[in-house]
């Protein structure tokens, strides 16, 4: 295993060779630390059955890694300037399909896991991906910034809870495994990040609510995460009908919870009255 002092040169070299500035909105820091690369790989429990995708491949050394462990791996990014060196890095792994695309416009199938530094900048809309639309993903570890990872894992009641929160607990289950101070990645990044694991719930288990309404209705409700719900739904129900039915139908004891209290199951419940009154009322959602 090489150690940290050589992907670190490694990184700084590739960067120089090919005259290229990491750029900060695509959430270009790149891991230096081997040893985190093969714990990803491990917590994966990635083997030659594998079909791993990892999004954001940047300079390709976690793909490297990867591509021991796992049978076949897609290697999707972005930036065409990566893209030049990725096909220089990986040539000699016959094993790695390098794509150049864009994680939320791309059409990808058949991998089964995912593996990834997240580019941070879209990690809320990637995580929508793994949660709700990739109903063929077993697991996914991935990197995030320490705050984005307590929000996931956020219970009712604190600072950190929220849609993401509610997202992750109605449709998969989250760990954090790891925290990584900043100086794992190079550039040096502000932040502290968090390796976790997500599982998506099976189909079976998922709430039978589209999860785009879910997540207008929570991101509605929370924001005014202090208030009481009654309040909200007050204000809401001047100006549409269904809001009001909704008001008139919920148990009153709810309506006195503030909205940062609300479970993701009472969360739930208003997204399903609202949708169920909505296709009634001849709105469509
Ligand atoms: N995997 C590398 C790089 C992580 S940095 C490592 O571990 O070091 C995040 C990477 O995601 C960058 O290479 C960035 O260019 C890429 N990226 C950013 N936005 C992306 C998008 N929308 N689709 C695909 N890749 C993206």
């Amino acid at each position: 295993m090489s150690s940290r002092r050589s992907w670190l040169l490694l990184v700084r070299k590739l960067l120089r060779e090919y005259g290229v500035r990491p750029r900060s909105d695509l959430g270009q820091n790149f891991l230096v630390v081997p040893e985190v690369a093969h714990y990803m790989a491990e917590q994966a429990h990635l083997t030659s059955r594998d079909h791993v995708l990892e999004i954001g491949a940047g300079l390709g050394l976690l793909t490297q890694v990867l591509a021991e462990y796992a049978g076949r791996v897609t290697a999707l990014e972005v930036d065409r300037r990566l893209v030049k060196i990725l096909q220089h890095q990986l040539r000699t792994y016959d094993n790695v399909d390098l794509i150049h695309g864009d994680v939320l416009y791309t059409h990808l199938r058949h991998f089964r896991k995912v593996v990834s530094n997240l580019p941070f900048s879209i990690a809320s809309e990637i995580l929508e991906k793994l949660l709700c639309e990739w109903s063929f993903l077993e697991v996914a570890i991935v990197t995030v910034q320490r705050e984005f990872a307590e929000r996931l894992v956020a219970v009712p009641g604190t600072e950190q809870y929220g849609r993401l929160s509610i997202l992750a607990k109605l449709y998969g289950e989250v760990r954090i495994l790891r925290i990584l101070p900043p100086h794992f990645f190079y550039p040096v990044p502000e932040v502290y990040s968090a390796i976790v694991e997500i599982r998506p719930k099976p189909r079976s288990e998922v709430p039978d609510v589209s999860p785009r309404v879910l997540s207008q209705v929570t991101a509605l409700l929370f924001s005014e995460r202090r208030k009481v719900l009654r309040r909200v739904l007050r204000d809401l129900s001047e100006h549409d009908e269904v809001w009001r039915q909704v008001y008139t139908l919920l148990p009153q004891e709810l309506l006195e919870k503030r909205i940062y209290e609300l479970t993701p199951e009472e969360v739930l419940t208003i997204t399903k009255l609202y949708t169920g009154l909505r296709t009634e009322s001849g709105g469509s959602t």
